[in-house]
């Protein structure tokens, strides 16, 4: 994959050249002190007209002349520097700026006198995680050695401020002209560093300001077994998005905008979130996330990130009913009170992208929808995802405890309290709580009742 650096490299200008030729008519000493009947363009007649410049006028002009050629010595020496130099620019608002300084941070042959700390989280296999140091190029000056070669880092802050509300910062490297090649071998070992870090994991981005920002660590995939659908869900699910990632070119061939969107709808605690988890951990896709009943999400913030989603990465779209509430933009007191259902209708049907765009939207109110919402393109498929059903509870009975002798007993029991329904997050919490054996699950079964279960 190509890497793509919002950076600018330098080449010599002609102002450079303009400045060596200096040679401008009205800077010349001749302009002042002239009669009216001498033609100032002819300097023999000024200087024999006038004991002034007669005097002074040949120091002044050998100053001027030492001056043009000081200038020209030194926009000379500025020329040879950006003939032989090259200057990269990484700004903080481009991805590679924090694979680049991640890079530098593991590079050893490097002069860095000043260091800023990162601290970073390492999981280990059992999933506990333990805190890291690294130390990377603070604002300043840095040096390091690729390959031979010398490369000049400099590093700096800025007064002013992203959209983000993060400072803005840039990361200059500077090298030999000749050099130059190397720029892009170093971006690409940094991106692939930054990969490899990634590697196995779920990227969870969540909006913030006008961007999508990193939220929390990188988790370990969820594993789609760990997920207990009705029959056969799952599988519908996974053949759709699978058949739909194959059918790039059929989208292209009939410029077709290459998305789709699905909608898990039920109510709540019955999987839908870890259900997308798991999906994207399956298709080695990251996620998006972004709650459409938050307040100052407004209509122009939706459409921009909807369509400045991160790559390889699926976008979810949570409780999508909130934008059925919101008829208008903002209250008489000039609040701005979330999106609405026509702003979130054109950001579906905007979102252009070279890539293919993933949609997940859920709901736990489906009724709230207005129909409108699920026409091909902005909806394609739409699936429940509902309380526990008896295969449900086999499943997840099964997957805790994989003990097939107690199931029926269990079994038995649960249906003895004829609840109206339990969700597999109710499950969850019963099997957590008797992790040591299925007996106390079955002892215990009544507090699936209990009020305080149901969330
Ligand atoms: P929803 O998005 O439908 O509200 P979540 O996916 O957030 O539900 O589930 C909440 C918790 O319950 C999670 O910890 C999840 O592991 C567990 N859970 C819920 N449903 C299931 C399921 N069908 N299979 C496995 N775990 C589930």
């Amino acid at each position: 994959d190509p890497v793509i650096v919002e950076g600018v490299i330098q080449t010599p200008s002609t102002e450079d050249l303009s400045l060596l030729n200096y040679n401008h008519p009205h800077n010349s000493p001749t302009d002042t002190n002239v009669k009216k009947d001498v033609n100032p363009f002819n300097i023999k007649e000024v200087f024999a007209s006038n004991p002034y410049f007669a005097a002074g006028g040949g120091l002044m002009l050998l100053g001027a002349g030492f001056s043009i050629l000081r200038k020209g010595v030194g926009s000379f020496a500025n020329l040879m520097y950006r003939r032989l130099i090259v200057d990269l620019e990484i700004r903080n608002s481009d991805k590679s700026y924090d694979w680049f300084l991640n890079w530098m941070s593991n590079y050893p042959n490097r002069i860095s006198r000043q260091l800023s700390v990162k601290t970073s989280f390492v999981q280990h296999q059992n999933g506990s995680v333990m805190t890291g140091f690294s130390f990377v190029p603070g604002p300043g000056n840095h040096w390091f050695k690729y390959k031979n070669s010398w490369f000049f880092v400099s590093r700096e802050r800025s007064e002013r401020i992203h959209n983000s509300g993060q400072p803005m910062e840039t990361v200059t490297l500077k090298t030999l002209y000749k050099d130059r090649y190397l720029l892009a071998s170093i971006l690409d070992e940094a991106r692939q560093m930054a990969m490899k870090l990634n590697e196995g994991k779920t990227v969870l981005y969540k909006s913030w300001g006008q961007d999508w920002r990193i939220f929390g660590k990188p988790r370990s995939k969820r594993v789609i077994d760990s997920v207990i659908l009705d029959k056969g869900i799952k599988e519908d699910i996974l053949t759709d998005v699978k058949e739909f990632l194959k059918s790039g070119s059929w989208y292209h061939d009939r410029g077709i905008p290459y998305r789709r969107g699905y909608l898990l709808y039920g109510p709540p605690g019955s999987g839908k979130t870890s259900f997308i988890q798991a999906l994207a951990g399956e298709f080695d896709y990251n996620i998006a996330i972004m709650n459409v009943g938050e307040p100052n999400l407004t209509d122009d913030r939706l459409a921009y990130l909807m369509n400045n989603i991160p790559e390889h990465t699926i976008l979810l779209l949570e409780d999508i009913d909130a934008a059925f509430n919101n008829r208008s933009q903002s209250t008489e007191k000039g609040y701005v009170s979330g999106v609405t259902f026509s702003g979130l209708l054109n950001a579906l049907d905007g979102v252009a992208s070279a890539e293919e765009v993933i949609t997940f939207m859920t709901t736990n109110h489906p009724e709230r929808l207005d129909p409108a919402l699920l026409r091909p393109g902005r909806i394609d498929m739409k699936v429940l995802i509902n309380n526990a059903s008896d295969y449900q509870v086999e499943q997840m009975f099964l997957r805790f405890y994989d003990d097939k002798e107690k199931l029926p007993i269990f079994m038995k029991k649960f249906k003895d309290l004829e609840l109206p329904y339990v969700s597999t997050a109710q499950l969850q919490g019963l099997f957590v709580q008797f992790k040591e054996s299925p007996e106390l699950a079955i002892e215990n079964v009544e507090i699936l009742k209990s009020p305080h279960m149901n969330n």
